[in-house]
Order: structure tokens, then C-alpha cells, then sequence
């Protein structure tokens, strides 16, 4: 018996839909919600309240908008425990992570987009030859679609509902069918604060039906798609015909390249963090980690034996560090990897198959997995290629920089990477050859929102941040007078 029963957010109102989903808690594997199984009506009801509340919402002056942010950040504050137990019960993760890191930065998210484009100035030119002034204006697009993904899920959802609508557009957003419970509190909170019925509508579903009825919709001219590189390859497809604004964010296979002179101490910990954090379920979580041969073998002792202190269990406790993973299925794709490094001659050190994992009684029937290290394979193999998206790391050896560089760039994707060294020079020299979108340099995650964020190669295309949000969510016109 569900818990919850989730309506569309449309309008400013909850509209109950015929057919229902199941959403289970992944720490029991039980059903806990029952989400709307939605398809083009709903959306077509959602983007018509979208359009009807552009004219109004558009046209108030970026100070009104920018109180209102400030108010969501407030309720969404003032709410966070509520909604940190009911993350981590949809989404598996530990309730102190969504204590400290998910409900937080939605928060954030508000507060920094409430501000961020207060403070921008439009572009003139002169051309004295031709007597002539140039300037730019920007406007709003019209009805945005956002669609996320369920690793982080509010968090990456206010991440696009924030700057869409700071810019001044209306939006029909599509959560993840695997983590809708959170938007559909946060639509309440949206009433609370007092946003205007119609800019923010809530349209829940699965990709296929839902989020491709969003996509395909001729009054959605801009799309902001989180997710797979398998899934955005569908969208810019299907989105192609009316020829959209895309912003895509995608998955990652992300390097870290430890050097002989990196400080242990600091990199052991951050490594293993970024390795593990949200059971690997971060798309900038570390996946192949490179250490330079002269101090290998140690960071191998220091690696494993620190990895064992991780406890995996009950995400309610609060000495949990690693929670379920999101589903059943999600379980069987990430446990399979490890049969195939098997097959392809890599040695499991610590985790899935090698060691037993003990849980409470009421989480036995959860989704949970150890985790796991693996050496030895080559870098061809798929667990060196392939997202995996769960608690599994890659660990080899390298010996020259150069070699560290080209063998972290010799995959598809292209999302981060952490380079650790004591040497500045050689962090300055290693950045600026990796291929990604962002390289952390003796950390992991240290996140700023005024810049820019997002991947190449099949990472993703364009990026996020104060300017760069504001350019995706926004047209520039330029406007050229001559006056004599
Ligand atoms: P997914 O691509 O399966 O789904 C993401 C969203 O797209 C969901 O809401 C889903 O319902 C929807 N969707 C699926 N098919 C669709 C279609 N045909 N048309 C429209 N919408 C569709 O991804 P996921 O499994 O939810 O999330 C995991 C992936 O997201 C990983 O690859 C991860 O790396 C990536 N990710 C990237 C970032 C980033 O910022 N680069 C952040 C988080 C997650």
C-alpha cells in the first residue's frame, strides 16, 4: 500500500491523473508512491498553462522575480528536514546527505539565482564609420521544458527551475519517474511562496511518454535535459524537426590521476569520497583512478583499507555513508559490471562478490551493494569505457605524465577529472590538456554556480553557471541605428 499519492502540478493546481507508476523505496523494495503515468494530454494541459502564464510573468521587472526566488529559497529552507527524509527515501541515499548537500544547494540554487542576473549589462558598439550605434537587448524564450534525472533530484531539478524562471520564463518540468515525491512537495512550497499559478508546472511520467511529449511539443522551444548520453541522443532527434535550443547535461567516466608528490593524507579521503558519495550515483563521481607507479602499491593499501571503513546500511542511521541504489534494475546493471571485469581478467579487491554485505532486517530486500575496487584490467575494457553510475572504482598504474593525460582522455566521454600533485606547474600543465569540462585540482566537488559547468565529447553540450545560464535562457538581439 502506497504512502503517497502524487498529482500534477498544473496551473498552480494538483490534477489527479487516470493511471498511476509505482515508486519504491529503494532501501526496503517496497512500493512508498504512486506517481501519475502521464502522456501528451497532460503535457499539452501543462504547456497551455505554461503559455497563458508567460505574458504576466515575463513582464514583471527582474527585482519582482527576484523576491519571489528569494521566498521559494526561504520555504524550501524552512521545510528541509521533510524534505531531506523524503529524498533519501525515494532515491536510497543517506538522510544526512540530503541533509547536508541535496536540499541545501536547492536552496542555494534560489538564493544565487534570485541575484545572479540583477547585475548584467547589455553590449553597444559604435561604428564611427558608418555613424551608426549598435546594442543588445535579451528577452525570455516563452515555455521551457526541464527534465532530470533521479541521481540528485531536486537538486539538479531547482538547478534549472531557478535561473528559467529568474530569466523570466514559464516552465513544464518531468522529475525522473524513479524520484518524483521531492518536486511534488516542492510544488506545494512553490504556492506557499506565492509564485504566480502557470510558471512552474509539474508533469510526472516516464521518458518515453511524459518527457518525449515535452520534447516533441511545438510550444516548448527550449529543452534542459539532464540524463544519459543515450537519452539526449533521442531528444536532439526528436526535438530536431523544430529545431530547439538544447542544453544538455550528461553522464561521465571521469579520471583521476594521482602523481608520486600528491599529499596522501588529503587524497586518500577526497578520492575515496568521490569515488563513493551517493553510492557512485554522481555523474561526477570518480570512476578510474591513475596513480603513478612509484607510490602504486601504497596507495593501494591506503585505498582499500580505508574504503572498508564505509558503512553501507539503513540510510535513516545517521553512521550510514552509502545507502541503496535507486532501483532493482539500476542493482543488476552495476552488479554485472563486476562479472565483467571478471571475465575481462580484473581483480576485485574489496566489495561485490568478494566480501559479504549484512543488513538490517527491514532493509534485506533493499537495493545495497559494497563498495567495490577493481585492478588489473585493461583500459579497453568496458568497466574502463562504460558509465557505470554505481559504487565501483577502477584503480591503475601509470608512469610518465604524458601517458597519465592520454590514457585519462582515451574514453567518450568528457564530463570532470581531479588531477592530485603538490606540484602547481604540473597541475596548470595536465588541466589544460584533459578533455572535460571541469578539473578539480587536489579536491572533488568544490563548486562555485558563477562558473561555467557542463561536459564535452559525449559529456554534453553547452554549460551552466551565472552567464551561461543566462545566455540559454534568455535571446540577444542586436539592434543597429545610424544616426547620421
Ligand atoms: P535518463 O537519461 O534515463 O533519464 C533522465 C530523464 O530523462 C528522466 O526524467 C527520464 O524519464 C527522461 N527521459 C528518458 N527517456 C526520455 C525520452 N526519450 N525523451 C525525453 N525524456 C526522457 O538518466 P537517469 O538514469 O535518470 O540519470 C542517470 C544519468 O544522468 C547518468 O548518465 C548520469 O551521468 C547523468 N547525469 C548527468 C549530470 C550532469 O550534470 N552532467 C548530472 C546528473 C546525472
Amino acid at each position: 500500500m502506497a504512502e503517497i499519492v502524487i498529482e500534477n502540478y498544473i496551473g498552480g493546481e494538483f490534477i489527479a491523473c487516470d493511471t498511476h507508476l509505482d515508486s519504491f523505496d529503494p532501501s526496503t523494495g517496497t512500493v512508498w508512491a504512486r506517481i501519475p503515468d502521464s502522456g501528451k494530454n497532460e503535457v499539452d494541459l501543462a504547456v497551455t498553462a505554461a503559455k497563458n502564464a508567460f505574458p504576466s510573468w515575463s513582464s514583471k521587472t527582474a527585482n519582482d522575480r527576484s523576491t519571489i526566488l528569494n521566498k521559494i529559497a526561504d520555504v524550501i529552507e524552512a521545510n528541509l528536514e521533510e524534505l531531506a527524509q523524503a529524498e533519501s527515501k525515494d532515491q536510497g541515499k543517506p538522510v544526512s546527505l540530503a541533509r547536508k548537500v541535496d536540499i541545501p544547494r536547492a536552496v542555494h540554487n534560489f538564493r544565487f539565482f534570485a541575484t545572479a542576473f540583477l547585475h548584467t549589462a547589455n553590449r553597444s558598439t559604435l561604428l564611427e564609420q558608418a555613424g551608426a550605434v549598435n546594442y543588445t537587448t535579451r528577452s525570455p524564450i516563452g515555455v521551457a521544458g526541464l527534465i532530470s534525472p533521479w541521481n540528485l533530484p531536486l537538486y539538479l531539478l531547482t538547478f534549472k527551475v531557478a535561473p528559467c524562471i529568474a530569466a523570466g520564463n514559464t516552465c513544464v518540468c518531468k522529475p525522473s519517474e524513479f524520484t518524483s515525491v521531492t518536486s511534488w512537495m516542492f510544488a506545494k512550497l512553490l504556492n506557499e511562496a506565492g509564485l504566480p499559478p502557470g510558471v512552474v508546472n509539474f508533469v510526472y511520467g516516464t521518458g518515453p511518454k511524459a518527457g518525449d511529449a515535452i520534447v516533441r511539443h511545438p510550444d516548448i522551444p527550449i529543452i534542459s535535459f539532464t540524463g544519459g548520453t543515450v537519452t539526449a541522443q533521442k531528444i536532439i532527434e526528436a526535438s530536431a524537426p523544430n529545431c530547439k535550443k538544447l542544453s544538455l547535461e550528461l553522464g561521465g567516466k571521469n579520471p583521476a590521476i594521482v602523481f608520486s608528490d600528491a599529499d596522501l593524507d588529503k587524497c586518500i579521503n577526497r578520492a575515496i569520497h568521490s569515488a563513493f558519495a551517493n553510492q557512485g550515483e554522481i555523474c561526477l563521481c570518480t570512476s578510474r583512478i591513475y596513480v603513478q607507479d612509484a607510490i602504486y602499491n601504497t596507495f593501494i593499501t591506503r585505498f582499500v583499507e580505508a574504503t572498508k571503513k564505509i558503512i553501507v546500511g539503513n540510510p535513516k542511521d545517521s553512521s550510514t555513508n552509502m545507502g541503496a541504489l535507486v532501483s532493482k534494475e539500476h542493482l543488476a546493471k552495476v552488479k554485472g559490471y563486476v562479472r565483467s571485469a571478471k571475465e575481462d581478467g580484473g581483480k576485485i579487491l574489496i566489495g561485490d562478490s568478494v566480501d559479504e554485505l549484512t543488513l538490517p532486517k527491514e532493509n534485506e530486500k533493499g537495493y545495497f551493494m559494497l563498495p567495490t575496487i577493481i585492478t588489473g584490467l585493461d583500459d579497453q575494457s568496458r568497466c574502463m569505457q562504460e558509465e557505470i553510475f554505481g559504487p565501483i572504482v577502477c584503480i591503475q598504474s601509470f608512469t610518465t605524465e604524458q601517458e597519465a593525460i592520454d590514457r585519462a582522455n582515451g574514453v567518450k566521454y568528457g564530463l570532470c577529472a581531479s588531477v592530485w600533485t603538490t606540484d602547481i606547474g604540473k597541475t596548470h600543465r595536465v588541466a589544460h590538456k584533459l578533455q572535460v569540462g571541469t578539473v578539480w585540482s587536489n579536491c572533488w566537488l568544490v563548486r562555485d554556480l558563477r562558473m561555467p559547468f557542463g561536459g564535452v565529447k559525449s559529456s554534453g553540450i553547452g554549460r551552466e553557471g551565472a552567464e551561461e545560464s543566462l545566455d540559454f535562457y534568455t535571446e540577444q538581439k542586436t539592434i543597429c541605428i545610424q544616426h547620421s
